[in-house]
């Protein structure tokens, strides 16, 4: 490899796998900055982009995947300031405008203007799962010294999206009330972490996969169920036959979303984060009265800093299988099946 390429996890056709290719190392220009990836986790959003036909995102081909990403500022643009070069980073992959109502009120997640294009690093532009990582702007940066880049690139999605779901829900996460996480995969480990460090609400957990339930344990959750078959009234046995206040919903296909239907309690917040195809109705008679339905998306650049605070104070960490950039299509594979515990991290130095 010349000092002016690297490689890169290119999407470069719909429907496909990615490949492992060589391309132009970025320079910065502007306020960008220039990232040099220490790891970058594997999300399931990747495996619905690179199986969608084309047309369903509004991202042009090709581009590099890979959303969560940490790694040490390796150089600035002219006109780019608040970080150095070698300062430990996260990078917060939601890019929105920086410009409309959202934007200004620190809410890329919820930028209107980046809504139907490109919207971020992996998202339709080019992402971490690359020796380096061009960033817009250290507005998207956050110090994270201390940190090995392994746990800490799952802080940007899995544990900020988790973390924004959960906060959302603070006012219903009071003492004597109990939160349900549908679904422990990168997501949902790091949500029942989360929960626990910020609430004294009773965690419950569900998988499919008893290996899933033993990390949930581990991570905080004061009971486990096994979905295979589950009921709201199984639930309801388990939580209280008011329901539970919160249910997060990691999963997100038919048969999550009816059992987070059917076990919310009244009053209580339903929040659909996980993109697994399903749909909820809501109308009387199909959820409780005076329940809220929330479908979030990431989190906010305050929301990481918080997220990483809590990370450095050893409140939450991420279970992480560690991959070369050789092995991502395997590591994908895993993932597709259900077969990655916590979180799949490709470290690009490794192989
Ligand atoms: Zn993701
Ligand atoms: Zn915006």
């Amino acid at each position: 490899m010349s000092a002016t390429t690297m490689r890169a996890v290119r999407l470069t056709e719909w429907q496909s796998d990615p490949v492992v290719a060589e391309v132009p190392r970025p320079e910065p220009r502007g306020s960008e900055v220039l990232v040099e990836v220490g790891a970058a986790g594997l999300c399931r959003s990747d495996i619905h982009i690179m199986s969608a036909p084309p047309g369903a995102y509004p991202y042009t081909l090709p581009f590099t995947l890979g959303h969560e990403t940490a790694g040490r500022v390796a150089a600035l643009g002219p006109g780019a300031s608040g970080v150095e070069v070698g300062d430990a980073v996260v990078v917060y992959s939601r890019w929105g405008c920086g410009a409309c109502w959202q934007c200004a009120n620190g809410r890329d997640n919820a930028c209107a203007r980046t809504q139907y294009g490109p919207h971020g690093g992996g998202l339709g532009r080019d992402g971490g799962l690359a020796e380096y990582l061009l960033v817009p702007s250290a507005h998207y940066l956050v110090p994270a010294p201390g940190l090995d880049p392994v746990p800490a690139a799952p802080l940007t999605d899995a544990a900020l999206t988790s973390y924004h779901a959960a906060k959302l829900s603070l006012a219903q996460l009071r003492p004597g009330s109990t939160a349900l996480v549908l679904g422990v995969g990168g997501l949902g480990h790091m949500a029942v972490q989360v929960l626990k460090a910020i609430s004294s609400a009773r965690i419950v957990a569900v998988d499919v996969r008893d290996a899933a339930l033993e990390l949930a344990r581990s991570a905080g959750a004061d009971a486990v169920l096994r979905a295979d078959g589950l009921t709201p009234d199984d639930v309801r046995a388990e939580v209280g036959s008011d329901g539970a206040n919160v249910v997060l919903d990691f999963v997100g296909n038919n048969a999550t979303l009816a059992l987070a239907a059917g076990s919310v309690a009244q009053g209580g917040d339903l929040t659909f984060v996980g993109r697994g195809g399903g749909e909820l109705r809501v109308a009387p008679g199909l959820i409780p009265y005076e329940s809220t339905v929330r479908m979030p998306t990431w989190g906010t650049v305050p929301e990481l800093a918080e997220v990483v605070a809590l990370a450095r104070s050893g409140a939450i960490h991420s279970e992480a299988e560690v991959y070369g950039m050789d092995d991502v299509l395997s590591a994908y594979g895993k993932l597709r099946h259900g077969d990655v515990l916590g979180r799949a991290v490709v470290v690009p130095g490794r192989d």
